[in-house]
């Protein structure tokens, strides 16, 4: 079976990597950048993720790259606790949770892709045409600095992220990625270690908020580097650009009452190298992923907004689930439909409780019920009420722990025939 992957992103090179291990070794990547440079800030996989780089062989190497967050907790603009929860291992998995800068990321999966594929990843090809063929087979095309190339195989995925090129060409009339109407500024900065070092914060609610979790432990100086995402609602045109970097002082003014007595969040935000302005958007479910024997993956399918961290984690779930669907369906129209069926309906749901600030869900609340603060989170919001929503937005994203760690390999049996 011969496969094209388009897109050399987090979800694609997951892709790439699933199918080799699968048993099908015929894949080729195009990626329309000239160069894979590692770009992005912080991203953080969930354990369901790790769960798939496990058995793909490759967690360890992934591991090293970022730090193991130990507890997510959630906070007022005031800084008050308003709820927290174990994660990874800590909280039951068999695997543990993983915050990583996107960048060495990519650069890893796509050195582990490398190794395995056949051919090296096709640079500087940008899809722009898909054509089906009498024989069942799918012709792309691709724009390249020498003028357009096209190449044929069995299946193509789109894995090209929220911009889909593949999804543009069956939804033509979709345009840009709908806007929530908060600006997103992501950077890394490196300053005193906050709480045990080894927690993900989130503080704010719906209007503003500030998100903050280590890239790597302290040094020997207390201090360690940290992601964060400062995000506000403010005016913008809502064109989202992942690298357009602009001046960190006047988004630290915005955030200069935030002096908690366990984060500085305005020196955060101004001691950073870089801020990356970003709009809050995502994308509409779709009612098909596969035309033919084409079919999206990652971004390209269900791009979500980022508050419940799971982008690139579902997009590693997307991987393995094709490739252990084409490689053990009775054919390739049975395995693309098996996948669409395991993840479509899934990310509908997803998308929506996403949609809905997911886990995020309590900050709102308590900015809701005692917008100037308060001395007991219990009266606000029970404690039952806060243990439900942290519940509900694990069922949809599919990771509460027993049922992740009793849910069945997605690495296919060995020995069947492809
Ligand atoms: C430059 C960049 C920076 C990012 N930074 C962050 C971050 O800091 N934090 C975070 O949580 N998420 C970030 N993301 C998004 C995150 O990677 C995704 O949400 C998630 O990992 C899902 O991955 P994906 O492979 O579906 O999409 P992506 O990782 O976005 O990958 C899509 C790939 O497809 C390529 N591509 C696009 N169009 C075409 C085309 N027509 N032909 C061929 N190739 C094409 C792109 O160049 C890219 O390499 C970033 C994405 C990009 C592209």
């Amino acid at each position: 079976m011969k496969i094209i992957i388009v897109g050399a992103g987090i979800g694609g090179l997951a892709a790439a990597i699933s199918l080799h291990e699968a048993g099908l070794h015929d894949v080729t990547v195009y990626e329309r950048s000239t160069a894979i440079r590692g770009l992005g800030v912080g991203i953080n996989l969930l354990p369901h993720a790790l769960r798939e780089l496990t058995e793909l062989g490759i967690a360890d190497s992934i591991a090293e790259l970022g730090v193991e967050p130990r507890t997510l907790a959630y906070y007022n603009r005031f800084g008050q606790p308003i709820w927290h929860e174990p994660r990874g291992l800590d909280a039951g998995y068999r695997w543990p949770q993983l915050s990583v800068h996107r960048g060495r990321l990519q650069l890893a999966l796509r050195d582990l892709a490398e190794a395995r594929l056949a051919e090296p990843i096709r640079l500087d090809h940008r899809l722009v045409a898909v054509a089906s063929n009498d024989d069942g087979t799918e012709t792309a095309t691709f724009a390249t600095a020498d003028g357009t190339v096209e190449a044929t195989a069995d299946v193509i995925i789109g894995a090209d992220g929220i911009h889909s090129a593949l999804r543009a060409l069956r939804y033509p009339a979709e345009g840009a990625p709908p806007w929530g109407g908060l600006t997103l500024w992501r950077g890394v900065t490196r300053i005193p270690a906050f709480l045990d070092g080894r927690t993900m914060i989130m503080a704010g609610d719906a209007d503003q908020k500030f998100v903050a979790y280590p890239l790597a432990p302290a040094d020997a100086d207390g201090r360690m580097l940290v992601n964060f995402i400062a995000e506000r609602r403010v005016g913008g045109t809502g064109d989202a650009d992942w690298n357009r970097a602009i001046d960190p002082a006047p988004i630290a003014e915005l955030f200069r009452d935030w002096n908690f007595d366990w984060l500085d969040v305005p020196t955060a935000i101004a001691t950073a190298d870089e801020i990356l302005e970003y709009p809050m958007v995502d994308r509409d479910a779709l009612p098909q992923w596969t035309f033919g024997r084409t079919t999206l993956l990652g971004d390209a399918a269900h791009a979500m907004y980022p508050n419940g961290s799971n982008g690139g984690s579902q997009a590693i779930l997307d991987a393995r689930t094709l490739a252990f669907h084409l490689a053990t369906a009775p054919g390739i129209d049975a395995g693309l439909a098996a996948y669409e069926q395991a993840r479509r309906p899934a990310m509908t749901a997803l998308l929506a409780g996403t949609r809905a600030t997911g886990p995020e869900r309590v900050m709102q609340l308590a900015r809701e019920r005692a917008p100037q603060g308060f001395s007991d989170i219990d009266e606000v919001i029970p404690h039952a009420e806060r243990a439900q929503i942290a519940a509900d937005y694990k069922t949809a994203a599919g990771f509460l722990p027993e049922i992740l760690n009793d849910r069945p390999s997605l690495t296919p049996p060995s020995g069947i025939a492809r």
